[in-house]
């Protein structure tokens, strides 16, 4: 979900990291990606605005990104890391199997019964991620 009032970009030079112009050009892509790209994906935008970014930077930069809590990590199903602008919005996750595709929820249902349902075992919550695997209604 891409509600916020800061950039990616403006997040990493608040975290006092070095600047580099693949750091910058790393954060720019991410912050504007309305999907969850792995990467390979992650270099392969990065590449179009500067070739010269390897595969390897891409890599460690999304790693100190995720250091510094400036990006989430999602470990889907596949076994493939994907990245998403951290700080968002609170959202949930569906997976579709057959196509891959990740969609982006919010059920103030599901957020309310949760928090009842920690509050009866003696808990609040302070974070919580849930990832439901789907497939498409066949439609008749
Ligand atoms: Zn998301």
């Amino acid at each position: 979900m891409h509600i916020e009032a800061e950039t990616l970009e403006t997040k990493l030079e608040r975290s006092g990291a070095r600047m580099t112009a693949p750091r910058r050009v790393i954060a720019r892509v991410l912050g504007e990606a309305e999907d969850h790209p792995d990467v390979e994906e992650l270099h392969r935008r990065a590449q179009a605005v500067d070739s010269g970014i390897s595969l390897a930077t891409v890599y460690r930069t999304v790693r100190l990104f995720e250091q510094l809590g400036i990006v989430e990590r999602h470990e889907f199903q596949s076994g493939r890391a994907r990245y998403e602008h951290g700080g968002q919005e609170h959202h949930d996750h569906f997976i579709d199997v057959k196509s891959g595709e990740v969609v982006e929820f919010h059920a103030p249902e599901i957020e309310a019964l949760q928090a009842e349902i920690a509050a009866r075992h003696g808990y609040r919550i302070l974070d919580h991620r849930l990832v439901i695997y789907v497939e498409r209604l066949d439609k008749k």
